[in-house]
C-alpha cells in the first residue's frame, strides 16, 4: 500500500510521467475507496469516482459474483439502488440476484472488459436467478450465468421468462434508471408481451451488441455529484410516448445482426484503432479524478 502510495505521489508531481500513465493501471491498482463524500466524477465511459462503498458479498436477497475481481464497489445510490431490485426479485419468484461487476474501488478505466462503469453508476446483473445464496466465494468465480438470447440473436431461448421482465420492468420504472442496456432480442420479446397499456418504461430498455447472459442498469447522476456528465437525454423518443418498440430495433435484427458485405474489390485505407478507454492517462479524465487516486 505504502508502494502504491509513493509509486502514485510520484505520478503526481508536477513534470513527471503522470500524462504517460495508463489511467487503467493506476486505477486497476487500487484496492479501496477514496476518503471523500460520494461523488461520480465524469461520464460513465471517461471518469472515476470518489468514496464509493463496497456492495456486501452477500445480503439477505443478493450475492456478489466474480469476487476476485473486486469490482464489487459502487456509488451509494447504486449500493441502495441494487438491494431495492434484489428485494424485488423475490416478489417474483427468485431468491435475489446474481450481481456481476460494477465498478472498481475508485471507479476509472479498467484493464479489462467494460469501456463504461466508471463513475459507479453501472452494474451488471447476471439473468441466471439466483436459487441459492450460500456460494462460495470459490463457487462464485466457477459458476456462469445463463443466456436468454439464441445463438443466431434473434429470438429468446427457454431460460427467458416472466419474471425476468417483471425484474427488469420494476428496474425501468424506478426513478433512479437512466437506462437499462440488453440483448436486441430480449428487448423485442418485451416488446411482444407487455401487457400495461403503458409501455412508456420499454424506451429505457436498450438494444445493445452482447447483453445476452446479463443487463446492465445505469443510474442517472445522482445529486451532489456536479461534476457527473448526464448523457445525452433519451426524453425525445419520450415526449412522443415512445418506448423504443419500432424500426430503430428493428434495425438491430435486420441491419446490425446482417451488415452488408464489404467490396472486396475496394481498396481498404488502413485505419488506426481509435482511442479508448485502455488508452486513457490521467490528462484525459476530469482533473478531479488526481485526488480522487491519491486519497489514502
Ligand atoms: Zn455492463
Amino acid at each position: 500500500m505504502v508502494r502504491t502510495l509513493l509509486l502514485i505521489a510520484a505520478l503526481l508531481a508536477p513534470g513527471t510521467a503522470l500524462a504517460e500513465a495508463k489511467a487503467n493501471q493506476l486505477f486497476g491498482a487500487m484496492k479501496t475507496a477514496s476518503r471523500h463524500q460520494p461523488a461520480a466524477i465524469g461520464s460513465y465511459a471517461k471518469g472515476c469516482a470518489a468514496g464509493l462503498v463496497q456492495l456486501p458479498e452477500t445480503g439477505p436477497t443478493w450475492q456478489a459474483m466474480r469476487l476476485s475481481r473486486n469490482r464489487n464497489w459502487g456509488h451509494p445510490e447504486m449500493i441502495r439502488f441494487l438491494q431495492d431490485l434484489s428485494a424485488e426479485a423475490t416478489r417474483n419468484g427468485w431468491r435475489g440476484l446474481y450481481i456481476g461487476d460494477i465498478s472498481q474501488p475508485r471507479g476509472g478505466p479498467m484493464t479489462s472488459g467494460h469501456a463504461s462503469h466508471q463513475i459507479g453508476l453501472d452494474a451488471d446483473i447476471w439473468m441466471l436467478p439466483a436459487t441459492r445464496l450460500n456460494l462460495s466465494r470459490a463457487e462464485r468465480e466457477k459458476i456462469s450465468s445463463i443466456p436468454v438470447r439464441s445463438a443466431d440473436q434473434r429470438s429468446v431461448t427457454s431460460h427467458w421468462s416472466a419474471a425476468h421482465q417483471a425484474i427488469m420492468r420494476a428496474a425501468a420504472l424506478d426513478d433512479r434508471v437512466d437506462r437499462i442496456f440488453v440483448a436486441a432480442a430480449v428487448k423485442i420479446e418485451m416488446c411482444k408481451t407487455a401487457t400495461s397499456t403503458d409501455t412508456r418504461w420499454l424506451q429505457k430498455i436498450r438494444p445493445i451488441y452482447g447483453h445476452d447472459t446479463h443487463f446492465h442498469v445505469r443510474l442517472k447522476c445522482p445529486a451532489g455529484s456536479a461534476g457527473c456528465e448526464t448523457q445525452s437525454p433519451t426524453v425525445a423518443q419520450l415526449s412522443k410516448g415512445g418506448n423504443g418498440c419500432d424500426d430503430t430495433l428493428m434495425w438491430w435484427v435486420t441491419e446490425y445482426l446482417n451488415p452488408p458485405k464489404a467490396d472486396p474489390k475496394k481498396k481498404k485505407d488502413p485505419q488506426p484503432r481509435p482511442r479508448g478507454p485502455r488508452d486513457y492517462t490521467m490528462a484525459d479524465l476530469p482533473a478531479q479524478c488526481a485526488t480522487v487516486l491519491s486519497s489514502q
